[in-house]
């Protein structure tokens, strides 16, 4: 889970990184009293998700604080490479005399936390290593053993920078790392570290969540304003929501149903061991999406239990106002019980796959 700058630099600074002043805004003129605040040139940053946010335009420098609100404006009509901008950061401009690169993350193959750092900062990563390899240093950190200042003031040393700032940039290193580990980080990345007359700060965040660890994340979920569920969702354009535990298993059952002639609304995984709350939520959210006709429900229990999954579709099917056919293809753990709550109460269901997917497309086709 990638998090927004502005939310990474409050978590950077929390972990004592320098950045420079800023202020999130909604609106222009949000955006314009903003600068007025910080009183000098700003830089107006879109808060998008996506790499090389800069070179796309997403990055504009403004000297004269009477074009802040014009430029706002445009910056909130554009798209940077596709991702609409709902958000700026205005932050002070900076006079950056150098700009560096540090990033921590994790390498799979060595199974280990790897510092990567450059005087080169700027550009990208991958540029980097193209153009200057033997700039980058490279450091892992051995996760039995405590990281410490002295070793951070060494990567300093080694990426070359100014002897009397090799301290602070050390202990900026150091203070990535903490967070690295406190926010379960997969990528703790500052790019690019600044060097300027008010000191050394973090010009850019990018922070990175693993995935599996979000869950005790819950400060930052808080934040970024993220929803509890965390279901792979994708809205797709056809009339038949599939929903499936298991990315695996929610491809195959669309597959199907292309197969025969129908059009998947949803790509929903509730993923593995999805409680009965959780799977009411998932049919929650694709009944309320008003061009889903029938709802293609393709579970085969492992951690999953069949059970669970046949109350969350009554819970909701006996609140729901709207009556939307489901098709349910119920089979593994506990697939007995799961077959007779269904049942009980008066709804079919299906053991293959395949016969499923075929009745969602009659039942789909009969309705016009
Ligand atoms: P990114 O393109 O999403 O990585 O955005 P960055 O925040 O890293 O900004 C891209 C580039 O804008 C930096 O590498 C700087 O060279 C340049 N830049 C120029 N002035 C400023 C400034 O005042 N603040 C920031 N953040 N970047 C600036
Ligand atoms: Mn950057």
């Amino acid at each position: 889970m990638r998090i927004h700058e502005h939310t990474a630099k409050k978590i950077f600074q929390g972990e004592g990184i320098p950045v420079p002043s800023s202020q999130l805004v909604k609106t222009p003129q949000e955006a314009e009293k903003a600068a007025k605040n910080i009183g000098k040139p700003v830089a107006l940053k879109a808060q998008v998700l996506v790499g090389g946010r800069g070179k796309a335009g997403g990055i504009k420098l403004v000297d004269d604080l009477s074009q802040v609100c014009e430029t706002a404006e445009e910056l909130f009509r554009s798209k940077i490479k596709g991702e609409p901008v709902k958000k700026l950061l205005v932050e002070e401009k900076l006079d950056i005399k150098s700009e560096f690169y540090v990033s921590i993350s994790m390498d799979r193959s060595a199974r280990k936390p790897i510092v990567m750092a450059s005087m080169n900062g700027g550009m990208d990563i991958e540029e980097l290593a193209r153009e200057n390899p033997d700039k980058i240093v490279k450091y892992y950190i051995n996760p039995l053993e405590e990281f410490l200042p002295y070793q951070a003031r060494e990567i300093a040393r080694k990426m070359g920078v100014e002897s009397s700032i090799i301290p602070k940039v050390g202990s900026i290193i150091f203070d990535l790392f903490k967070v690295f580990k406190k926010y379960d980080a997969t990528i703790a990345e500052i790019n690019p570290l600044v060097y300027t007359d008010e000191g050394i700060m973090a010009a850019d965040a990018k922070l990175i969540i693993d995935d599996d660890a979000f869950y005790r994340q819950k400060k930052i979920a808080k934040i970024e304003n993220i929803p509890k569920d965390e279901f792979a969702y994708v809205k797709l354009p056809g009339n038949i929501a599939v929903i499936g535990n298991g990315a695996g298993l929610t491809l195959s059952g669309m597959d199907m149903l292309k197969l025969f002639g129908g059009e998947p609304a949803t790509f929903l995984d509730i993923g593995g061991g999805a409680s009965e709350e959780n799977i009411s939520r998932a049919m929650e959210l694709v009944i309320s999406n008003e061009h889903v006709k029938v709802v293609f429900l393709n579970v085969l229990g492992g951690i999953t239990r069949a059970d669970d999954v046949a109350r969350g579709v009554l819970n909701v099917l006996k609140a729901s106002e709207r009556d939307v056919p489901i098709v349910i293809r119920l089979t593994g753990t506990n697939e007995d019980e799961g077959q007779r709550i269904l049942a009980e109460a008066g709804l079919s269901f299906e053991t293959s796959m395949e016969e499923a997917a075929k009745k969602a497309v009659n039942i789909c086709n009969s309705m016009g």
